[in-house]
């Protein structure tokens, strides 16, 4: 089989799946055909045309940028149905009906290119059954990819195999999802609703039963099963309200439906009053109202004894939370279990059925047990799998209380555990060699696939055992040099290893130093860490040092965070940032200043100080200026930067964040030429081949800035006439206002004349003088401590 490249996709159905799928790869650079009915009326692509405007307004935003919008070419199957054969990969999205899906099919056969594979989005429909639809040369290219919502942020993708699909189509779409698209794949088996909702949704089932039986509140169970137990904020029934009390529905019938023999079946219903819901149009967050809704500024929950909504209020009792707060799992269930406390008692029941379930079924569903695992963590957003969980707590205890609790009629079904689970020297599922499979009964290793040698460190999970984390060659309490000398032993590898990357004293020390170091003994230097890149200056020693009025000190370590963004820039090696997650304020600086970029598209770039009473003063605002001058260089007027400070302006006054790589390359943070990875995963092989490559072709750091004309007084009159108007309108406050100012003064090079030329050295003493005069203010004082004790900003 040849190559497979993925030069134009068609995405069948413009509803909420397709529209935003569409949008995914258009972010990747995909170029799509968004196909859907012809509008009965008015313009015939009028239905996808609305999808398209939709895009732009829904949150969390599916594009990483609106301009990528430009690479969607609505169609509808009336008109352009031939427009299918330039297509080499075909996502169908349409309603989930068998009929309406296998008639689309017909419809579209004859127009599919050789070579091209077809895939179904579907959500519970037998994949088997949808291939038979198909014209039998199409079938061997036919298989299910399943995404889900909201799909550009939602790591998982199940892809399921028909009887009929060649390996190699397999092999190649998971390869392209894996690295273009930036997903977890999964390899799911063709049964109702897959591997993750099936677990999911059996976890939301069985939290509703247990939710009645110990007649707890809504908002209760969702206080239980949120962050407390390593699960997103919106637990339980918030989840069903965001995902839609409809949509939960069609997906617990497909179980109900599909499923008679389950020994958990007659669960496999909705409670009345989730129905009564459902039936008043009470559909959850997308009517207004569901299981919660919000009055005014109120959150209500709905109250089945008073039949009405009250305000949500759910809490741990102390108790419980107590118990909650037990380090080791083993001892953590263990009371959880002895606990006569419903709230203990809930929880206790709800992860001993989920364990029960996932082992009866784990041989029906998924290929191993980390396939399961993995899927509820991208799928879902557990921080453990149930198995994972299982394990960590100590299998054969576990084992023996489930076990227990079934032969005493207590769990939601007398189903035995499978005697794989009751093995007596079992320890777990997860091994460094590989994860349990029921199907086969052994251990299956991790895919072999080449593209997984792109992510140095996978997401491992719990009894997988850690991975070699390289050589240290230099560390200090904030930061780690080290390198992979498998990987490349000529590049060096900076970790910033303070608590939430904060950018304090031992940071700018560490990296100081680990520059020097890697330019005396390596070839490259890559910064990487996992997420967040790096959260900005370590505020609390900034505040303690204003209180003791210690403005040399910092003065001089406003000095010292320029030379380290300087060390970056002008180090004799090329210096990779490789960027995920949050990078802010000093940050952004370090990033901006490394010779090379490589960013994992979910990374948020801003210049915030202003949120702080500050302004950039790492390099930040030199860079900008310099930056204007070069880009005035390019024009008739060359001495003319002001117009190219505007936008730079606004972002750094209103302390504006890029909600993608995509867009903080929009917004000058990064470059044109940088590298964007829609896999985190993959960012430190890229990192270090990008150091590589240009140690290969002879970096050389680029010229100190020098003659670059200012925007002066001019400029900063200029920016001050905008402010003067947004204070009058009441806009700003007089402390915005003083910030923004300072702000202006930093990027048109201080109070100079118009057009003077300067220097590097110059553009950052204007920054850090302007810094220091606003960290004198007793108003930033307030924002920065208000910042540290709320963690928000203070607008004064
Ligand atoms: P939707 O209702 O938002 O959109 C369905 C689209 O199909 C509409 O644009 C509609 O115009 C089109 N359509 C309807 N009848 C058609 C027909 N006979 N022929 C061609 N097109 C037709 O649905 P959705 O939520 O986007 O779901 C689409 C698919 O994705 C379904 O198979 C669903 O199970 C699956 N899915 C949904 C989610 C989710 O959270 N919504 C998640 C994963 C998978």
């Amino acid at each position: 089989m040849s190559k497979f490249v993925v030069k134009h996709v068609a995405v069948l159905g413009a509803g909420v799946m397709g529209a935003q799928i569409a949008a995914h790869l258009a972010n990747a650079g995909v170029p799509v055909t968004l196909f859907d009915l012809a509008a009965p009326e008015g313009d015939r692509n009028g239905i996808v045309k609305k999808a398209l405007a939709g895009l732009k307004k829904l949150e969390p935003a599916p594009l990483a940028s609106p301009a990528r919008l430009a690479l969607i070419t609505p169609a509808n199957y009336d008109d352009h149905i031939e427009q299918l054969r330039g297509c080499d990969l075909i996502i169908e999205a349409i309603a989930e009906r068998m009929d309406w899906k296998t008639a689309l099919y017909e419809r579209i056969a004859p127009h599919v290119a050789p070579g091209a594979i077809i895939a179904s989005n579907t959500s519970g429909l037998s994949i088997d059954a949808l291939a038979n639809a198909l014209p039998a040369a199409l079938r061997d290219r036919f298989c299910g990819i399943h995404f889900f919502n909201p799909p550009r942020y939602m790591r998982l993708v199940e892809i399921i195999a028909t009887s009929h699909t060649q390996a190699p189509v397999l092999d190649q779409l998971e390869t392209w999802l894996t690295s273009t698209l930036g997903k977890g794949v999964i390899r799911a088996l063709d049964t109702p609703n897959f591997v993750a909702n099936r677990i999911g949704v059996f976890s939301i089932l069985a939290a509703m039963h247990h939710t009645q039986r110990l007649g707890l509140g809504f908002d209760e169970v969702d206080a239980l099963t949120g962050p407390k137990i390593g699960r997103p904020k919106s637990a339980t029934y918030r989840t069903a309200d965001v995902v839609g009390l409809d949509t939960l529905a069609h997906v617990v019938g497909t179980m109900d439906k599909n499923l008679p023999d389950d020994p958990w079946h007659r669960y496999f219903t909705l409670p009345a009053w989730l129905s009564a819901l459902i039936s008043k149009g009470a559909l959850g967050q997308k009517s207004g109202a569901g299981v919660y809704r919000k009055a005014g500024r109120e959150i209500q929950v709905l109250d089945l004894q008073a039949q009405d909504y009250r305000p949500s209020a759910g809490k741990l009792a102390d108790e419980v939370a107590a118990l909650l707060k037990e380090r080791d799992p083993a001892k953590r269930f263990a009371a959880l279990r002895a606990s006569e406390h419903p709230q203990a008692q809930f929880l206790w029941s709800l992860f001993r059925d989920i364990f029960h379930y996932s082992a009866a079924q784990l041989g029906q569903v998924a290929d191993n047990a980390r396939d399961l695992d993995l899927a509820m963590r991208w799928g879902f957003g557990w921080a453990q799998g149930p198995f994972e969980t299982w394990q960590a707590a100590g299998w054969q205890a576990i084992a023996r209380a489930v076990a227990e609790d079934i032969a005493a009629g207590r769990a939601m079904s007398d189903a035995p555990l499978p005697a794989w689970a009751l093995e007596p020297d079992r320890q777990g599922v997860h091994t460094p060699a590989g994860s349990y499979s029921a199907r086969s009964g052994k251990l299956h290793p991790r895919s072999a696939l080449p593209v997984y040698q792109r992510q140095l460190f996978p997401e491992r999970v719990f009894g997988e055992g850690a991975d070699d984390r390289g050589v240290t060659v230099w560390e200090n309490e904030g930061v780690r040099l080290w390198n992979l000398p498998e990987v490349d032993a000529g590049i060096a590898i900076l970790s910033v290893t303070s608590k939430n990357h904060t950018l304090g004293a031992e940071v700018l020390e560490g990296i100081l130093q680990a520059v020097a170091r890697a330019e005396r003994e390596f070839d490259g230097l890559v910064i990487w860490h996992d997420a967040p890149f790096a959260v900005g200056a370590n505020l609390q020693q900034v505040s303690e040092a204003c209180a003791a009025g210690q403005w040399d000190m910092l003065e001089a370590t406003v000095e010292k965070f320029q030379r380290t963004s300087q060390s970056f820039k002008y180090a004799q090696i090329p210096t990779v940032a490789a960027v995920q997650g949050m990078a802010l304020g000093g940050g952004c600086e370090f990033l901006m200043h490394a010779s090379h970029r490589v960013l994992a598209l979910e990374s948020y770039i801003g210049l915030v100080e202003a949120g702080v009473g500050l302004i950039p003063a790492g390099g930040g605002s030199k860079e900008f200026a310099g930056r204007a001058a070069a880009l005035a260089a390019t024009t008739a007027t060359p001495g003319e930067v002001f117009p190219f400070l505007q936008p730079v302006f606004q972002t750094i006054a209103m302390a504006r964040v890029a909600k993608s790589a995509i867009e903080a390359v929009e917004l000058g943070f990064a470059r044109e030429q940088d590298i964007v990875l829609f896999h985190p995963g993959e960012l430190l092989f890229v990192a270090i081949g990008q150091a590589r490559a240009a140690a290969t072709a002879g970096y050389v750091p680029p010229p100190r800035l020098q003659g670059v004309p200012v925007a002066g007084r001019n400029g900063i009159a200029n920016f001050e006439m905008v402010l003067v108007n947004m204070r009058e309108g009441g806009m700003i406050s007089a402390h915005d206002y003083r910030v923004a100012r300072s702000a202006a003064v930093a990027l048109c090079g201080g109070e100079i004349e118009t057009g003077a030329k300067v220097d590097e050295e110059w553009l950052l003493a204007v920054e850090r003088k302007e810094f220091v005069a606003l960290l004198r203010t007793p108003e930033t004082q307030a924002r920065i401590r208000h910042t540290l004790d709320t963690g928000k900003p203070l607008r004064n």
